[in-house]
């Protein structure tokens, strides 16, 4: 303890009075019921009043909140029992401004030991008030973003030993922090076979090399693996000296499996697929891109693509790379297989973006069966159409070859018939008969497979000219009277006044109506009704045939325009015929580039129609 010296001559009050000046402590003494007796300078300052201004006034001056009852009351008890009392609070200066303070009330008692006032030194603690505040929310926002992140944080000693975990690892592992605190970490969460690979990292990180993305599994309570990369560091105290592991795990459980899920599909995809570099390296291959190349992976992965490119080693100019094209699909081209021989593939190829590097992905089809099939299918189809050919032509040679001693037949019973060379007798005449019947339906069976083969083989061809309507179906009327007259039929005609053009074959034309008009006429009753209707019609000619006649089951109307194919109902098969009419009238139709139609109603009758266009059409 040292004892005050004095060497001047200076009054204890005197140096009382200097002390509380310099002090840099504020001091503000007031009476018992706290009005301002006096303050130091630095209470001066601290406030911005000045002593006149301020003596004799209540010390509430000084306050930004009243004080609560409860305060008031903790406060008198301390100083009634001579204690000071310390508090923290918010002080208003002068010009209304406020700070944090921390205030140190003191009562002073008489030497009767009664309170004649009290001493209350101010300190202002606004700095250290908002560190402190920045500190609470720096540690606040450290253990809730600890707390709730879904990353595991864990920190082990130098040892291994686990210090702490988050509640994150806790719900991950099935393990609380305390079961397990104190415990070596890679014998409570590593699996065996990894041990020994985990523990040199954790030499290494601790030895101050931090390791960024390690992969390897914790084991769970449950005894489930979940899958963990880890980003490590090593803590280090003031000094420098490493303490322990910070240890941060991202469970990628998930993203492995879907990885995995990936893979599987990617290998096992019906189409092969090669990913490619910029530098026209293979960087990846799929199994079925092996299947079709019987190249392995690695004969291809780190090779130039030429390798399986048809157009060889000078290929590198994808126009991916050199033109910036964005990619292609549905490229019809081959691939070269380790054989030496080029498949046929279907290919879409695309420029994709993986990490910042760019790569171009083909998936390719092997289309080897499809183009067999296909080629096959344009073999069987020449064949067809040679073999079809063949036959008409041999049809419509047969057929001329037929005509000519059928001619003479028919030309020879037409004489005998006459009875120019001698009269015959009854039976005689009936059989001449017979024989010209029977040549004459041979002959024109004949023509019509002439005609029909001739179509078929191509050889038939159009005269075009242009001709009037009415006129051709007068014709056509005289000629089918013989018919008609026969049965009583009634031939109706109902056209347009006005004169039609039509620009067509007119020899195949009046055909076309005449196997119509001669069908009608055979499947129509006596006393029947037979109408020809004929219209103009945008681009072209309409015209219809029809009759009050037996009608035609729906089952038939498909294949009567096939050759040969006929009505087997007992009132059709009545009638004789070749079943080549139709068949003729759609083809010499089709010639023109008009259709066929028909509408029927067994029992009513039947209608026919067919156009032909305005302009012919090269069909
Ligand atoms: P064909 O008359 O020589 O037998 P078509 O090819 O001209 O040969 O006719 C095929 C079949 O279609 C006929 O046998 C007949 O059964 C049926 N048919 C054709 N026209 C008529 C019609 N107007 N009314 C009823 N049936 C018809």
């Amino acid at each position: 303890m040292h004892t005050l010296e004095l060497n001047e001559p200076a009054s204890k009050s005197k140096i009382f009075a200097d002390m509380i000046q310099q002090s840099t402590d504020a001091m503000i003494y007031t009476t018992p019921d706290f009005t301002i007796n006096f303050v130091n300078r630095t209470a001066e300052e601290m406030f911005g009043w000045t002593l006149p201004e301020i003596k004799g006034k209540p010390i509430s001056i000084f306050h930004e909140n009243d004080m609560t009852w409860e305060q008031k009351k903790e406060m008198f008890s301390n100083l009634y029992s001579g204690k000071a009392h310390e508090v923290e609070g918010i002080s208003k200066r002068k010009d209304g401004s406020t700070f944090y303070c921390q205030i140190k009330i003191s009562p002073l008692f008489t030497e009767k030991s009664r309170i004649y006032g009290y001493l209350g030194i101010i300190r202002d603690i606004t700095e250290e008030k908002q560190n402190e505040d920045s500190l609470i929310k720096e540690i606040d926002l450290l253990t809730g973003l600890i707390g709730t992140a879904r990353v595991i944080v864990a920190v082990l000693d130098r040892q291994g030993k686990i210090v702490y975990y988050n509640p994150h690892m806790e719900k991950l592992s099935g393990y609380e922090l305390k079961e397990v605190k104190g415990e070596n970490w890679f014998s409570r969460f590593i699996p065996g076979i990894e041990k020994e690979k985990i523990k040199s990292a954790f030499k290494k990180a601790i030895a101050g090399h931090p390791t960024e993305g390690n992969i390897n599994p914790i084991v769970t309570k449950e005894g489930n693996e979940v899958i963990v990369e880890w980003y490590d560091t090593a803590l280090k105290d003031d000094n420098g000296e490493v303490t322990g592991l910070l240890a941060i795990g991202n469970d990628i459980t998930q993203r492995v499996e879907a990885e995995e899920k990936l893979k599987t599909i990617y290998e096992n995809m019906p189409g092969g697929i090669l990913m490619i570099g910029h530098d026209y390296i293979i960087k990846d291959v799929n199994y079925r891109t092996c299947e079709i190349t019987g190249y392995k992976r690695e004969e291809l992965v780190g090779q130039l693509c030429d390798i399986v490119c048809p157009k060889g080693s000078a290929s590198k100019k994808c126009p991916i790379w050199e033109e910036g094209e964005e990619g292609f699909r549905g490229m019809d081209t081959t691939i070269k297989c380790k054989n030496g021989r080029k498949k046929p593939i279907l290919k879409n190829a695309q420029e994709i973006t993986i990490n910042g590097d760019k790569y171009i992905l083909e998936l390719f089809q092997d289309i080897s069966e499809r183009k067999n099939a296909e080629e096959n299918a344009i073999e069987a189809k020449k064949a067809a159409e040679q073999a079809n050919r063949s036959k008409s032509e041999f049809l419509a040679n047969m057929s001329h070859e037929l005509r000519t001693p059928l001619n003479s037949v028919i030309g020879f019973s037409d004489i005998l018939s006459k009875e120019v060379r001698g009269e015959l007798n009854d039976p005689q005449k009936k059989y001449v008969s017979n024989i010209a019947k029977s040549g004459n339906h041979l002959l024109s069976l004949i023509n019509d497979i002439l005609d029909l083969s001739k179509v078929e083989a191509g050889k038939m061809e159009l005269e075009y000219s242009s001709f009037d309507l009415h006129e051709v179906l007068d014709e056509i009327s005289i000629l089918t009277k013989p018919l008609t007259s026969k049965k009583s039929i009634d031939l109706q005609m109902d056209l347009p006044p006005e004169d039609i053009r039509v620009y067509a074959d007119r020899k195949k034309f009046k055909q076309i109506m005449y196997n119509l008009l001669s069908n009608a006429s055979k499947f129509t009753p006596d006393k029947g009704t037979i109408t020809i209707i004929a219209n103009q019609e945008k681009d072209e000619l309409k015209v219809a045939v029809s009759d009050t006649g037996i009608g035609i089951p729906e089952a038939d109307r498909a294949t009567i325009f096939e050759p040969f194919q006929q009505v087997k109902s007992s009132k059709s098969s009545e009638h004789k015929g070749t079943g080549l009419g139709l068949s003729l009238v759609r083809e010499l139709v089709e010639m023109h580039g008009g259709q066929v139609g028909l509408k029927s109603e067994v029992g009513k009758g039947s209608t026919f129609t067919f156009t032909i266009p305005d302009k012919p059409t090269t069909n």
